[in-house]
């Protein structure tokens, strides 16, 4: 039987013991963990995703701060802002919802490179980067922590597998090359300029998919047995779907997320726990 890593359900779990230990540190210290969104512009997939990450806020007992900017504000005055909410002892978290649109999109880096990296709930400092290049996951990016707290949970083994990951952005491929070369699995990293990428996905005992192609895997690129993490987000005809043929797979895999409901709701609850981590770190430091 094909195992189902349901994130929608561990998520739901997490969330809920996530919320026990901020009641108990709203007993004990009167704080309350406080997350600052920042949303530029008025992308409709970002505004779904913030109201998401607001709606989850609530649900734990995080305060959330919803700050919604012109699409035409400079990068100084975004930058302003990013240090205002720095200084601001009530904001323990700060996330700025990407992408940036044009023209602020080249700046990207510069602009979340302010945020200050105890509040980088994100792990996008290079402070919170580089300590993942030395195998510390104080701060980790959101969503490849969310795919390594799933494939743990589920037992899934991780040591001395191939794991093929096709994606190199910042935000999901590079971070997961050192979370798995930290649990010693061998890596390969595939882009739209890898050759012969079928025969890497071919070999793949663990094969992380996040292109944003619907049906970029199919029967045929699969090993048997092989465990499947669809992290894309797309949508066809109105509906919400990942990057693999989910019903064409299934059986031929060992493990597999579904898509809506794994990688997405496991990004969200590791937002929520880095917020939490983040309010510590203004008590400790
Ligand atoms: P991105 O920066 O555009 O990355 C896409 C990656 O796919 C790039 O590395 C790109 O290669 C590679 N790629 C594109 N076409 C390819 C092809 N034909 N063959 C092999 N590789 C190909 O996007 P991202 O921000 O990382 O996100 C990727 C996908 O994951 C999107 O669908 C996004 O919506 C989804 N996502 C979902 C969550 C979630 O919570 N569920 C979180 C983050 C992202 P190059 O580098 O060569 O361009």
């Amino acid at each position: 039987m094909t195992i189902i890593l349901d994130g929608r359900k561990l998520a739901s779990k997490l969330n809920s013991e996530l919320s026990q230990e901020i009641k108990k540190i709203k007993q004990e210290t009167g704080h309350t963990p406080s997350l600052a969104t920042i949303l530029v512009g008025t992308n409709p997939a970002s505004e779904v995703y913030i109201k998401i990450k607001h709606r989850t806020c609530q649900e734990v007992g995080i305060n959330s701060l919803m700050i919604s900017l012109d699409e035409n504000i400079s990068s100084k005055k975004l930058i302003h802002k990013i240090e205002e909410l720095n200084k601001d002892d009530n904001v323990h978290a700060i996330l700025l919802q990407l992408p940036l649109p044009e023209p602020l999109r080249k700046e990207t880096n510069k602009i979340i490179q302010k945020i200050n990296p105890s509040k980088d709930v994100d792990g996008f400092s290079y402070i919170n980067r580089g300590k993942l290049f030395d195998y510390k996951e104080t701060l980790a990016p959101c969503t490849p922590k969310g795919i390594i707290t799933l494939l743990e949970h589920y037992d899934i083994e991780i040591e001395s597998k191939n794991v093929t990951i096709i994606n190199r952005s910042n935000l999901v491929g590079k971070p997961l090359i050192f979370m798995f070369l930290n649990r010693n699995a061998t890596i390969t990293i595939c882009h739209s300029k890898t050759k012969n990428i079928e025969n890497f996905m071919k070999q793949s005992d663990i094969l992380i998919v996040a292109v944003g192609h619907p049906n970029f895997i199919t029967k045929e690129k699969i090993k048997e047995g092989v465990v499947l993490i669809d992290v894309g987000t797309n949508r066809v005809n109105g509906k919400l779907c990942g990057d693999v043929n989910y019903d064409e797979v299934f059986e031929k895999a060992y493990a597999i997320t579904p898509n809506p409901g794994g990688i997405g709701p496991m990004t969200v609850a590791s937002l929520m726990q880095n917020t939490l981590i983040c309010f510590k770190n203004q008590f400790n430091s």
